[in-house]
């Protein structure tokens, strides 16, 4: 605090110190962020590129902060992980999608599977498949119908409980896709260890397309090497019709960005299901 005294440290200082007042205040909002009802979730459609059918939802997490209004999720996520509250948040998210998956079968007739994102903290934690497990139960909802997100960083984490808690995942039968995919780890090892259902080419090497040749040769190399390993791939962040063209010209399988759907309250895409079974 004594360098405060100059000019430049001052500034320094004080914006310091209102980072760490905010993360403050972050942490204690978030600590009741469960209780007082101040989280929801928003699912984003993903499309079929050939059919152009919506088969699933990817469900996103929100928070609104009472005094702070809409936090998102770039800035309370990794605080949620860092504090473990990514645990009972999790196990939240997790109950609340899959309820909400259900109410759609009972009210469109139709079925969609739909995509909850993990963090590397809560493969960590030894309840995470018994947790799946009684949501499941409790929800009467299909293993195929869950699909679990999880970064090349979680599988390359080679700490036990991870290991053992996917294989837990493996045995109910839930799917996993590896999201953001080609901007972690590189090692590609993991695929062939682990039973993975689909890659999510990240939205860094979809938003140059179709311009940028490079983002376009990854792009269609990595549908290449999935569908060689016999996995689907997800484009995400598609916003132009030119971007959507060219991956059903790559073969890419499903796409999800602000192009085909924006995350959208669970009554925006009630309203989709029914009107699209007419
Ligand atoms: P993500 O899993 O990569 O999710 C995709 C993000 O891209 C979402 O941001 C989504 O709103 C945004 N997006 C979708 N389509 C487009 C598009 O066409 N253009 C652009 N520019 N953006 C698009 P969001 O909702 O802010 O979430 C950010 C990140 O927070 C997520 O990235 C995910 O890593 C994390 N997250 C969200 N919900 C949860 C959750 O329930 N649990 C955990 N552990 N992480 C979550
Ligand atoms: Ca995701
Ligand atoms: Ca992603
Ligand atoms: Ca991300």
């Amino acid at each position: 605090a004594k360098n405060c005294g100059k000019n430049n440290a001052k500034l320094y200082c004080s914006a310091l110190t209102t980072r760490i007042m905010s993360h403050v205040k972050l942490e204690t909002g978030l600590r009741r962020a469960l209780q007082n009802n101040e989280l929801y979730l928003h699912y984003q459609p993903q499309i079929d590129v050939r059919s152009a059918q919506l088969v699933g939802v990817e469900a996103l997490l929100r928070w609104r902060h009472p005094e702070l209004g809409l936090v998102a999720p770039d800035d309370f996520i990794p605080l949620a992980e860092e504090t473990g509250l990514i645990v009972p948040i999790g196990a939240w998210v997790l109950r609340t999608a899959c309820m909400q998956v259900r109410a759609w079968q009972e009210q469109s007739g139709r079925a969609v599977r739909v995509a909850v994102n993990l963090s590397a903290r809560q493969f960590k934690d030894e309840n995470l498949a018994q947790t799946v497990l009684s949501v499941l139960d409790e929800t009467g909802l299909d293993p195929r119908l869950l699909e679990l997100e999880l970064t090349e960083g979680t599988l390359m984490d080679d700490a036990q409980a991870t290991l053992s808690t996917l294989e837990q995942l493996r045995a109910i039968g839930v799917y996993l896709s590896i999201d953001d995919f080609g901007t972690g780890y590189s090692s590609m090892n993991y695929l062939k260890r682990f039973d993975v259902r689909a890659l999510k080419i990240d939205r860094s090497f979809i938003s140059g397309l179709p311009e940028d040749s490079e983002n376009a040769a990854i792009t269609r190399a990595i549908i290449a090497m999935a569908h060689g390993l016999k996995l689907a791939v997800v484009a995400e962040g598609v916003e132009t019709a030119e971007q959507l063209q060219l991956l059903q010209q790559y073969g890419c399988d499903l796409a999800q960005g602000y192009l085909l759907g924006h995350p959208s309250p669970e009554e925006a895409i009630g309203e989709l299901l029914m009107g699209a079974c007419e």
